[in-house]
Parts: structure tokens; C-alpha cells; sequence
């Protein structure tokens, strides 16, 4: 007799549910996955007991024929794809047709649906994978599901549950991310029959972002100037780099409305980035992406969470760019729209903020009405966007531009003096000034590095240094050091482990070399050329700058500070040093004016 045999319809779905529904969260991520697919605009999911004992999601969508309904909890039923070369061009959130049936499996579970085309809706019982009755009933148009004593049957899933408030955390969690990704349609959540949280459905998704994310961050977010560049498009939000996260957990993606991790995404967003985060610090984004169905493979894992992008550099590129795009463009001297804002939010103690932070309040009419997700502007309109858009939203007019670029940042600060000794103190008509002498005069270094200002300035020493190194450390230095001849830093490999430095930046002249030599080698033994030689030599090039920079504690002539003014207004990036810390802090007149209640 064979030992083999196909596995009964139930048991298989009692396997597929393994995968599927880990937890109560799940369970709520595809039905409402499901509401969503079916065009649905008001969403309202009640739960009971960390949704132990009840999970409960109506929708008023595209409903379902009694036909439908009953093909609906088969396994592998699925109204959205039919053929081999449409699993590939995926544009709804569900394909494998496995989730109905699988939650079935392990509960109670009810569906009452009418598509509004027959008089009658069909209403059908399950138990464990087995119908129990099916009937007609008086119903909206839409669908209501109800998934009661999840995992009654499998006792083990049921022991790994967590208490009841972890459980509708997860809930609230997933609710929150799929919100995020559909602004205009809304989500109510209720516990125990208490309103959790209700999603308005918002015209304007910096609404929603500001609604998830919270209220206090709407201010810190700049908006991303939407981007299509072959096919792919690109909109969303980053936050200021002052407002950091510790885990990935503040960094929200959307590839075509659906939320995934994705390691592709998040090393560009970190590359955008780029010198102004801190060591262990990432960034918060909303990141929307729209790729043609056909260049993106969803059927990577049965959560359907994570993805594989055709051309995964192309996504890099855009995300990268048009991050740091953003972030550039919010350093920029400041727009009408955000002067106002900036005295509100310059009070003295407050120094998180920086100058020009721009409002994210106006439209960003980057989602269809639809209630399928976000859709971005044709190639047309969104070039349009961006020249009526962004620029007349967030940017003075050109007239008011050249005023404004005219203005300078930093040269024409009145110096007032040192304050102990390493910060400079400015005014400007309107502000008081604080500068970090070190970091000004690093960022400053670092760019005449990166621009290869130094080339030909270097210094020859009279007697060349011999470093030694460990041996790891020399296998990476040895690659950098036809790269580090440019900056004027020439050093030769001497056997093993030891290194001759010959000459240095002249910007290093007058400083011992070999703290730097070692730090540079300590610090690629840590991070490697994990992200590029690019971020390995800009990474070197900050050790650079930063041991020649002035130090705190460090007095400065009248002379010298000017210097340091004119040289950092010449930088690309003024406002941070290269580790990507805040190197001013300013104070409108208004604010310290409110501060001694002078005026209120
Ligand atoms: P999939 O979403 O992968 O197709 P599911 O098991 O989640 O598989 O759902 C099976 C089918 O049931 C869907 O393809 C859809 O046609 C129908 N369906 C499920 N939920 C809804 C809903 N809320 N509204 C309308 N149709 C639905
Ligand atoms: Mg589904």
C-alpha cells in the first residue's frame, strides 16, 4: 500500500493558515486587504478581546454573487487572477486566493455579502473549514465578515498568543500601516466596543500621514518632489533628520499601495540621507512607489510583505535622489509659507528646529479618489505638479526667489563675538545666531575634500610616518589609496601590516596623522564598502575633516570667524556638519521677544 496521500482540503488549510494567520493581526491584514481590493471606502473592523474572541469587518464594496461567496472560502478561489502571465502583473493586494479559506479553517467564521445585483444577500456559516448552512439575507451592498474563536481548533496556535493588549497592538499596528497607504478611504477600529481609532478619509494624504505618524511630526515632514523616471514614480514624505528613530520602524513603504519591507528601498532612503544622521539613528519616511505590475514580483512570501523589484538599482536611484532632493531643498533659505512658521517655532530652548522648515499642509494631490491607493499624476501633470506644485507650494516665487537667494545665509552675519570659547555668536536683522565652531569648520573641510579642493595642496612631510595597522584593516586601507592621492594624502603600503604616509592634506598640516590613519582603518574595519566606495571615501573624507577642523576651546579673531562665515555661505550643505548634526541654531527676534513675555 503507498505511504503517500494527498492531504484532505481542510488539513491543507489548516497548513496554509499556519503560514498565513500567525496571530489575530493577520487575520485583520487580509480581510481588509480583501474590503480594499473590492473597492471599498468606509472600513469598520471591531474586535473583541485582542481579537481572541471576535474579529468583526464590514465594507461597502464591490460585494460578492451567492455563486461568488460560495467559491470565495475554496481554496485557491481568487477573482483576481485567472492565468499564469497575470500572476505576474499583480495590481490588487490578494492573488492567492488561500485567505478565506485558511482563517476558515481555524474559526467561526461568517460572511454575509451582497453585490447589490440580486434582491437577496447570501449568508454563510463555516466551522473549522465545514459549512454549516448557507441562507439568504436582507444585507447592504458590501461584505460584513466574522471570524469568532480564532484558533479553536489548532490549541497550540491558541497558547502562542500573546495578553490581549499585545495582541491589539499588533492589530491597531497593521490597521494603522494599511491606513497610511490608502488616505482616502476610512477606517474605523473599535475594542471591546470602544473606538480605538477613527481614519477620516483625508483629500489630503499629508492628513493621514500627519494622523498616523502624530500631529506633533507634521512640521518636521518634507514633502518629496514627486518623481517618474522610466515608469517607476515616487512621492511621500521624509522627516527632518532631527527627528530620528532608533529601529526601522519609523520608515513606512508603499510599492503600489501595498506596505512591505524592503531592503532596497531603506539603503537608498539611508543614502539620501546621507552625513546627516547620527551612528544608529534611521530616519522616518513615508516612501510611495508605483512600479508597472509587471516589474515587481509580489509572490515572494505567503504575507504577502515583501517583494522583488525587476530592477532593483532603478528603484535605488530614484529613492535615493529624490530623498536627499528633499532634504536639500528644506535646508534652502526659507519661503514665505515657512517664515511664519519658523518664528512660531524658534523659542529659545527649543533647538531641534531649524531655519525654513517648509509646510507640508498644502495639497499633495498625489492620490486618485478612487479608493484604490495612490495613484500619481501622468508624466504630464506631474511635471506640471512639480512647477506649480512644489515650487509655488513650498517656494517663493522666482521674483521673491532672487531676493531670497541674494540673501546670504551666513556671510552677512554681524559677529558678536565667541561664547565660551567654541560657539560663535551672530546676528542677522531679525535673529540671534549660535554657530558650533568645530562642526561649521568640518563641514567646510569636508566639502573642499569632496570637491577635491585640495588638490595640489598638499603638504610633503620631512620625515614620512610609518603606521602599522592590523591586518584586516591594511586589506581595506589598500584599496582607498589610490582614491586618498586626491585629496593630497599620500600613503604606500610598506609589507604586512604597515603603512608610510609621505605627504597630507594641507588642511592637515599642523596635525599628528597618525590618530587619523587609525581611525580610518577602525572605521572600515566597522562598515567596510558595505554601501560603495563612494560612502567608504566620504566616510574617510569626515575623519579628515574633522581631525583638522578648529577645536571647541579654540579662541578665534574677529578675522577668522569672518573667514569661517564667508567659507560655510560657499558651502553646498550650511546647516549640518558631516556626521549630519545641526551645526547653527537660530532665534527670531519674535521668538525671544515671546520668551520675556515682551509680547505673547
Ligand atoms: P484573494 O484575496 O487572494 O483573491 P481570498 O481568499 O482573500 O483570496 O478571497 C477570495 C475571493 O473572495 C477574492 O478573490 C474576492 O473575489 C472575494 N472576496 C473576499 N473578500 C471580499 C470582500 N470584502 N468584498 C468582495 N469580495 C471579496
Ligand atoms: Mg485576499
Amino acid at each position: 500500500m503507498s505511504k503517500i496521500k494527498i492531504l484532505p482540503e481542510i488539513l491543507s488549510n489548516k497548513i496554509a493558515a499556519g503560514e498565513v494567520v500567525e496571530r489575530p493581526a493577520s487575520v485583520v491584514k487580509e480581510l481588509v486587504e480583501n474590503s480594499l481590493d473590492a473597492n471599498s471606502t468606509r472600513i469598520i473592523i471591531e474586535v473583541e478581546k485582542g481579537g481572541r474572541s471576535l474579529i468583526r469587518i464590514s465594507d461597502n464594496g464591490i460585494g460578492m454573487s451567492h455563486d461568488d461567496a460560495l467559491l470565495a472560502t475554496e481554496r485557491y478561489a481568487t477573482s483576481k487572477i485567472y492565468t499564469d502571465s497575470d500572476l505576474f502583473s499583480i495590481n490588487t493586494l490578494g492573488f492567492r486566493g488561500e485567505a478565506l479559506p485558511s482563517i476558515a479553517s481555524v474559526s467561526c467564521f461568517v460572511i454575509e455579502t451582497n453585490d447589490g445585483n440580486d434582491e437577496a444577500g447570501t449568508r454563510i456559516d463555516i466551522k473549522g473549514g465545514i459549512i454549516k448552512k448557507v441562507s439568504e439575507i436582507g444585507a447592504p451592498r458590501g461584505t460584513l465578515i466574522i471570524v469568532q474563536h480564532l484558533f479553536f481548533n489548532t490549541p497550540v496556535r491558541r497558547k502562542f498568543l500573546k495578553t490581549i493588549n499585545t495582541e491589539m497592538g499588533h492589530i491597531a499596528d497593521t490597521v494603522a500601516n494599511i491606513a497610511l497607504g490608502w488616505p482616502d478611504v476610512r477606517f474605523s477600529l473599535l475594542h471591546n466596543g470602544k473606538k480605538v481609532k477613527d481614519w477620516v478619509a483625508a483629500s489630503d494624504p499629508g492628513d493621514r500621514v500627519a494622523d498616523v505618524l502624530g500631529k506633533d511630526i507634521r512640521n518636521n515632514l518634507h514633502r518629496i518632489v514627486p518623481h517618474r523616471t522610466g515608469g517607476v514614480s515616487l512621492s511621500g514624505w521624509v522627516a527632518s533628520p532631527q527627528v530620528t528613530r532608533s529601529t526601522s520602524r519609523g520608515i513606512y513603504i508603499y510599492v503600489n499601495g501595498r506596505c512591505v519591507r524592503d531592503r532596497t528601498v531603506q539603503h537608498a532612503l539611508f543614502e539620501g540621507f546621507a552625513g546627516r544622521l547620527m551612528k544608529g539613528q534611521f530616519p522616518m519616511a513615508v516612501l510611495f512607489i508605483n512600479v508597472p505590475a509587471d516589474e515587481v514580483d509580489v509572490n515572494v512570501h505567503p504575507r504577502k510583505n515583501e517583494i522583488r523589484f525587476l530592477e532593483g538599482n532603478k528603484i535605488h536611484g530614484v529613492v535615493a535622489e529624490a530623498v536627499s532632493g528633499a532634504l536639500n531643498l528644506a535646508d534652502r533659505p526659507v519661503s514665505p509659507c515657512f517664515q511664519e512658521q519658523d518664528s512660531e517655532q524658534h523659542t529659545a530652548g527649543k533647538q531641534d528646529q531649524e531655519p525654513g522648515q517648509p509646510c507640508v499642509s498644502e495639497s499633495a494631490p498625489h492620490f486618485s479618489a478612487s479608493g484604490k491607493g495612490h495613484a500619481l499624476p501622468s508624466e504630464k501633470e506631474s511635471s506640471q505638479s512639480v512647477k506649480n506644485g512644489i515650487f509655488q507650494e513650498n517656494r517663493p516665487s522666482p521674483a521673491e526667489q532672487t531676493t531670497l537667494w541674494k540673501k546670504k545665509q551666513f556671510g552677512d552675519l554681524r559677529v558678536i563675538g565667541q561664547f565660551s570659547g567654541t560657539y560663535i555668536l551672530c546676528e542677522s536683522e531679525k535673529e540671534l545666531v549660535l554657530i558650533d565652531q568645530h562642526a561649521a569648520h568640518e563641514r567646510i573641510l569636508f566639502e573642499q575634500l569632496k570637491n577635491r579642493g585640495s588638490k595640489g595642496t598638499s603638504q610633503r612631510l620631512l620625515i614620512p610616518e610609518t603606521i602599522d595597522v592590523s591586518y584586516s584593516e591594511a586589506n581595506l586601507l589598500e584599496k582607498l589609496i589610490p582614491h586618498f592621492q586626491e585629496t593630497g594624502l599620500e600613503i604606500e603600503p610598506f609589507g604586512g601590516n604597515t603603512f608610510v604616509v609621505k605627504s597630507v592634506p594641507a588642511i592637515l598640516g599642523h596635525r599628528e596623522i597618525r590618530p587619523l590613519i587609525i581611525e580610518i582603518a577602525e572605521k572600515m574595519a566597522e562598515t567596510g564598502f558595505n554601501s560603495g566606495l563612494e560612502d567608504a571615501m566620504d566616510a574617510c573624507l569626515s575623519l579628515m575633516a574633522c581631525h583638522g577642523a578648529i577645536r571647541a576651546n579654540q579662541q578665534l579673531s574677529d578675522e577668522q570667524i569672518k573667514q569661517l562665515l564667508n567659507q560655510l555661505e560657499e558651502c553646498e550643505n550650511p546647516f549640518h556638519c558631516p556626521h549630519g548634526r545641526p551645526l547653527q541654531i537660530r532665534w527670531s527676534l519674535q521668538s525671544l521677544e515671546k520668551s520675556f513675555k515682551r509680547i505673547v
